[in-house]
């Protein structure tokens, strides 16, 4: 992952302005929802797996012709690795993935009775899987209030602040910290949008930014 982070403020924001940042963000958008396609947790799983240094709609193109052929751990290990790579090979990485995506249908057949566990500790067993797509799973397809921190989440954390920290791991456990509970479920989409379309890496639109009189982030744009 590529990380950009623009620390410019000393200390995070009170937990007043916490709660009013999220109170705002649910009044702008009450369900808020990722941009991935699946079909069921199996997909989800394959689909967060090859998001990896690929856009969403990159691999949203790929995974629709593929999902209609292989959409639970057995089609996918009978489709094999050969055609699994000629449907994802637009997608950065795809040797690698198709591997990955092959041997953990495998292991969710042989280990989990051909369904994704629901424990982080589970599913970062699976190969291909580390803590930012165990915790995109929970939360999507679980229900659970984890913290995904991907590049978009990272920068506006650290850039409002609202937690400060150098490894994504750092920003997760702060923002578990911070973020009130009735807002944890949606807490990672929330900021993961606002990045994406708002917030951006190179040159935030501030002047249309919903908490642009909360954030600290200097300078902010014009
Ligand atoms: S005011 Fe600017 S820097 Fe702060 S969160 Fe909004 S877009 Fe990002």
């Amino acid at each position: 992952m590529t990380l950009s982070a623009a620390v410019s403020s000393p200390q995070p924001v009170d937990a007043a302005t916490v709660a009013e940042i999220f109170r705002r963000f649910e009044a702008a958008n009450p369900e808020p929802r990722g941009e991935l396609d699946y079909t069921n947790p199996f997909t989800l799983v394959v689909a967060v797996a090859l998001s990896a240094q690929a856009t969403d709609v990159g691999v949203n193109k790929a995974t629709r012709a593929l999902f209609k052929v292989a959409d639970t751990p057995e089609k996918m290990v009978a489709l094999g690795e050969d055609e699994l790579r000629e449907y994802i090979k637009t997608i950065g990485l795809f040797r690698n993935k198709a591997k990955n995506v092959i041997a953990l249908s495998q292991m969710l057949i042989e280990r989990f009775n051909s369904q994704v566990p629901r424990t982080r500790e589970e599913l970062e067993l699976l190969p291909g899987v580390g803590r930012k797509t165990a915790n995109v799973v929970l939360n999507i397809a679980f229900g659970e209030p984890t913290i995904a921190v991907d590049t978009h989440l990272f920068r506006v954390s650290n850039r409002i602040p609202l937690s400060i920290g150098s490894t994504p791991l750092a920003v997760e456990l702060g923002l578990e910290r911070i973020i009130p509970a009735r807002y944890a479920r949606h807490a990672h989409h929330w900021l993961i949008l606002h990045g994406r379309y708002i917030c951006k890496a190179r040159k935030p639109e501030c002047p249309r930014c919903l908490i642009n009189d909360l954030c600290r982030f200097e300078p902010k744009t014009a």
